[in-house]
Order: structure tokens, then C-alpha cells, then sequence
């Protein structure tokens, strides 16, 4: 799974959410972030990503940012 952190604030491109084969990215309030359950693994929106904000969450300290990750896009 990946997960978007707060590199992604204010950031203004959206390539990554048009590569998403499953459409799982959703407006946070200032960010966008992924659903961590429909998020397949591909990693194809991970380079599209200029503030590198995509990472995924095998990568330390990520617990926190997969919570935040659901709870925005439980929000829809
Ligand atoms: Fe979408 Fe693939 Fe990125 Fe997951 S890794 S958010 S499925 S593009």
C-alpha cells in the first residue's frame, strides 16, 4: 500500500491521481491522500509524484500517516 504525507500540501499537480488504475486518491483538506484499502500496490503514481509525497508504507514511521490516509478518504 501507499500512502501519501504531508509533502504533498500545497502541492498543485495531480499526476498521480490520474495514473491510479483504481481511482483510490481523495481530497484531504489541504492534501490528498490514498485509501489504504483500495490501494492495489502498483506503485505507478510514486514517480509521477514531484514532492516525492508517495511513499509507501513499509517505510518507517508510517503507522501514523496510513491513520491519517483512511480517515480523509473515509470522508467520501
Ligand atoms: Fe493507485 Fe497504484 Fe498508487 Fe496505489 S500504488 S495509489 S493503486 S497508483
Amino acid at each position: 500500500t501507499y500512502i501519501v504525507n504531508d509533502a504533498c500540501i500545497a502541492c498543485k499537480y495531480t499526476d498521480c491521481v490520474e495514473v491510479c488504475p483504481v481511482d483510490c486518491f481523495y481530497e484531504g483538506e489541504n492534501m490528498l491522500v490514498i485509501h489504504p484499502d483500495e490501494c492495489i500496490d502498483c506503485g505507478v503514481c510514486e514517480p509521477e509524484c514531484p514532492a516525492d509525497a508517495i511513499r509507501p508504507d513499509t517505510e518507517p514511521d508510517m503507522e501514523k500517516w496510513v491513520e491519517f490516509n483512511r480517515k480523509y478518504a473515509e470522508l467520501w
